[in-house]
C-alpha cells in the first residue's frame, strides 16, 4: 500500500514520526505512515506557488476538461477508492461505493460546469469618461486540510471549487485517513499539470500547523474542530490569509405532533446514525411535541436497535464502527454521564460492543433536558437525544441555543409553520421533513461557531475567488 505523497511532479515518503493507521473493523495496525518534513512542506508550497502562474491563466474550459477527465478518472478508480476509503474508515462498502465516490465524481462535474458559468455584476461608465468592470480571479494557494469522517469526500468538496476557481492546492488529510488521499494524489498526477495539486501527510500540531503558517499559503480551507478553526484564525491573523472554515455541528430536529410518525423514524434511523453519527450534520438532537414524544422514542429506539453494523459479511452493514479507540470512549463517556443523571434513560445501545473494534452500538437517550450536556455538545456518535417540548415552549428558542450553526430540520405537516421554523432557525441549512440530504449545486456551510465558507454549489467557487475591480479611463 502506498505511502507516498505528491510534491511538485515527485512522489515520495515523509521522514517524520510515523502515524499508525489503523483498521476501525478491527483494531489491527494497516501501516505505518511517516509525515512530511519540513522541507517537504516548503517544497509542496513551492511547487504550488510555481504552478500558479500559468494554472491561473488558464481558460474555464481549460481547466473544466480537467476537472472533467478527474471525474473520469475517480470513476475508473472507484473500485480501489471504496476499498481503501471502506478499509480505513470501517465504512460499510456499499455505502464508500453506492454513495461517497459516485458523489466525488458529480462534484468534480458539477465544478466543471459551474467554472464555465459564472455571473457578475454589469460592467458600466459609472465615472463619466471611465469604465468599470468586476472580475473574480483566483486566491493562490490554498492550503486545505481535512477531517476523517469522509476523507475523499472532503477532499473533493475542497479541490474541485479551488482547481475550478485558477487556484493551486497543498492537501493535508487527517493523519488517521491518508489512504485515499494518497490514492488520489496518483489520480490527480495523471490528470494535472505538475503541482497544482500536492499532498503531504502528517499531524495536525505539526504538518498542520507549518501549513496554516506558512507565508507561501494564501488560505487556508478547513474542516475540522472548533478548537482546531481558532488556531487557523489566530494564525491567519498574522499574514491575513483568508479562510474557509467548517467546523462541526450538534443539529436540532424539531418533530412536531402533527409530523408523519413513520416518515420521522425512518429518516431518524438514517439520518441519526449514519456514518455512526461522525457526521456534523447528524441528526442528534430531537426535540419531539408532547403529543408524539412517547410514541416516537419507542418506535426510534426499536428502529435504531435493528441498525446492523457488525456484520461479518460488510455488504449487510449499515454503519462502521467508530474511527478509533479515542473517539469511542470519547463517546462513551458522554453516554455514561447522561445515564448518571435520573431525569434521563438510555432506551437503546449505551454499550460497546462486544469483540474487537471500535463499534458502539446505536443509541437514544430519552428525557434529555435544554442543559444537560447531551444536548449541547457534539458527541459526534451513534447517538441521539429526545428532548420533549410542549406548545407554551418556544422550541425554536432551544434549537438555537447553541455554539453550532450547521445543519436543522422540521418535521410537520403543516406548510405553513415548516416555513415559520425555517426562517426562525439560525442554521446554514434547514430540511423539512427530511434531513442530511446533499446535492452538488446546493452550499453546505455554518452560522454561530459552525464557521463560514461554503462547499460545494457556486458559492464555493465564490468562495475560492477574489472579487477584482478594473477600471479603464477613456
Ligand atoms: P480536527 O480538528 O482534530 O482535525 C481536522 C484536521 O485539522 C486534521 O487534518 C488535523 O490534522 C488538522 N489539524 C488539527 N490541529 C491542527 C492545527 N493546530 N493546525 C493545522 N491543522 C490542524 O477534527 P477531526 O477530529 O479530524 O474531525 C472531527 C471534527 O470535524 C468534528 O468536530 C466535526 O464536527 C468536524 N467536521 C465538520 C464538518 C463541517 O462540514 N462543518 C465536516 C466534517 C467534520
Amino acid at each position: 500500500m502506498d505511502i507516498n505523497m505528491l510534491i511538485g511532479a515527485s512522489f515520495e515518503a515523509g521522514t517524520e514520526t510515523e502515524e499508525t493507521v489503523l483498521n476501525p473493523r478491527t483494531g489491527e495496525t494497516i501501516l505505518a505512515m511517516p509525515e512530511a518534513n519540513s522541507d517537504q512542506i516548503d517544497r509542496a508550497v513551492s511547487a504550488a506557488r510555481k504552478a500558479f502562474a500559468s494554472w491561473s491563466r488558464t481558460t474555464p474550459s481549460e481547466r473544466s476538461a480537467k476537472l472533467l477527465a478527474i471525474a473520469d478518472a475517480v470513476e475508473a478508480n472507484l473500485e480501489e477508492l471504496a476499498r481503501l476509503e471502506a478499509l480505513n474508515c470501517g465504512k460499510p462498502i456499499n455505502e464508500v461505493r453506492n454513495e461517497e465516490i459516485p458523489a466525488v465524481a458529480d462534484c468534480f462535474r458539477y465544478f466543471a460546469g459551474a467554472v464555465r458559468n459564472m455571473h457578475g455584476p454589469v460592467s458600466g461608465e459609472y465615472l463619466e469618461g471611465h469604465t468599470s468592470m468586476i472580475r473574480r480571479d483566483a486566491i493562490g494557494v490554498v492550503a486545505s486540510i481535512a477531517p476523517w469522517n469522509y476523507p475523499v469526500m472532503m477532499m473533493a468538496w475542497k479541490l474541485a471549487p479551488a482547481l475550478a476557481g485558477g487556484n493551486t492546492v497543498v492537501m493535508k488529510p487527517s493523519e488517521q485517513t491518508p489512504l485515499t488521499a494518497l490514492k488520489m494524489a496518483q489520480i490527480l498526477s495523471g490528470v494535472l499539470p505538475e503541482g497544482v495539486v500536492n499532498v503531504i501527510v502528517g499531524q495536525g500540531g505539526s504538518v498542520g500547523n507549518a501549513l496554516i503558517h506558512h507565508p507561501g499559503i494564501d488560505m487556508v480551507s478547513i474542516t475540522g474542530d472548533i478548537a482546531t478553526g481558532k488556531k487557523v484564525l489566530t494564525a491567519a491573523a498574522n499574514s491575513v490569509k483568508r479562510t474557509h472554515l467548517e467546523l462541526g455541528g450538534k443539529a436540532p430536529v424539531i418533530v412536531y405532533d402533527d409530523a408523519d410518525l413513520a416518515r420521522v423514524v425512518d429518516g431518524l434511523r438514517a439520518f441519526g446514525y449514519y456514518n455512526a453519527g461522525q457526521d456534523c450534520t447528524a441528526a442528534c438532537r430531537i426535540y419531539a411535541g408532547a403529543g408524539i414524544y412517547d410514541r416516537l422514542v419507542a418506535d426510534l429506539s426499536a428502529a435504531a436497535a435493528s441498525i446492523v453494523f457488525d456484520n461479518a459479511d460488510d455488504t449487510q452493514n449499515e454503519i462502521p464502527p467508530l474511527i478509533s479507540r479515542r473517539q469511542r470512549d470519547r463517546v462513551a463517556s458522554f453516554v455514561q454521564r447522561a445515564a448518571e443523571q435520573k431525569h434521563m434513560e438510555v432506551v437503546t445501545g449505551g454499550d460497546l460492543h462486544d469483540g474487537s473494534g471500535f463499534y458502539y452500538r446505536p443509541t437514544v437517550i430519552a428525557g434529555a433536558l435544554q442543559k444537560d450536556e447531551i444536548v449541547q455538545r457534539e458527541v459526534f456518535g451513534p447517538v441521539v437525544s429526545v428532548t420533549r417540548f410542549t406548545e407554551d415552549d418556544d422550541v425554536i428558542s432551544w434549537a438555537n441555543d447553541s455554539q453550532y450553526g450547521l445543519a436543522s430540520s422540521v418535521w410537520t405537516t403543516d406548510i405553513g409553520r415548516a416555513l415559520d421554523a425555517s426562517a426562525r432557525l439560525q442554521y446554514g441549512c434547514t430540511w423539512v421533513n427530511t434531513h442530511f440530504m446533499l446535492t452538488n449545486e446546493m452550499p453546505h456551510g455554518g452560522l454561530k461557531q459552525s464557521g463560514y465558507g461554503k462547499d460545494m454549489s457556486m458559492y464555493a467557487l465564490e468562495d475560492y475567488t477574489a472579487v477584482r475591480h478594473v477600471m479603464i479611463a477613456h
